[in-house]
């Protein structure tokens, strides 16, 4: 059972703090974002989303001295090689706005088979007790479906126009938020860290 009474979360996104800190709510835990400690995130130097991850909650707890979580996520299309992958955000370039990101992905499958535009979404996150707790909480989320030639959709973020999830028919950027949060590669996530912090 979780008991700490604060905890530091390695990300400034306050949209992802207000869906985070949901998840502590049964447990008193105050969810403090790194940015209102001063603490800048640390490059992300891991091969994958996990290492990403832990990296990100290592560096903020070491700063704060207090528990830390952090998450990464971004979308694997396998018949790509797995990109975007760990640069889902920059896939375009540094300054890439998510229109292009998503237009150079729809670039990259041009001519590809349904089968290859399968892909998923990932989302890993970390908790450390401490800076060098050997035994951290870490999850997986994933959430399958497939990238279609034409957009649809003003909701959600990134590459959700595109993305139309396994056994549904509505685009993520077709959903309303709550159903998105819920089923989700964040929200299953969310879900399984809660069952683990129990
Ligand atoms: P981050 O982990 O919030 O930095 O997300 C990395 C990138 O992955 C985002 O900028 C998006 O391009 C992509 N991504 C992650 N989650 C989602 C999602 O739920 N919908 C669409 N794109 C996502």
């Amino acid at each position: 059972m979780w008991t700490n009474q604060q905890l530091v979360l390695a990300s400034g996104n306050r949209g992802k703090l207000r869906e985070f800190s949901k998840l502590f709510d049964d447990f008193g835990t105050e969810v403090i974002p790194q940015s209102d400690l001063g603490i800048e995130s640390p490059e992300e130097t891991g091969l994958s989303f996990i290492e990403n991850a832990l990296l990100k909650a290592r560096h903020a707890s070491a700063a704060a001295h207090l528990p830390a979580m952090a998450d990464d996520s971004g979308l694997v299309m396998p018949a790509l090689d797995g990109a975007p992958g760990l640069y889902s955000a920059r896939f375009a370039g540094a300054d890439a706005t998510d229109q292009d990101n998503l237009n150079l992905l729809l670039e990259r499958l041009q001519g590809f088979s349904p089968e290859d535009r399968q892909g998923h979404y990932i989302c890993a996150l970390a908790l450390v007790r401490h800076a060098t707790d050997p035994d951290p909480l870490v999850v997986i989320g994933r959430w399958n479906g497939r990238i279609l030639e034409t957009p649809r959709g003003d909701g959600g973020f990134g590459y959700d126009p595109a993305f139309l999830p396994d056994g549904l028919d509505q685009t993520a950027a077709e959903l309303d938020s709550e159903t998105k949060n819920r089923l989700s590669h964040r929200g299953i996530a969310v879900a399984e860290l809660r069952s683990q912090l129990r």
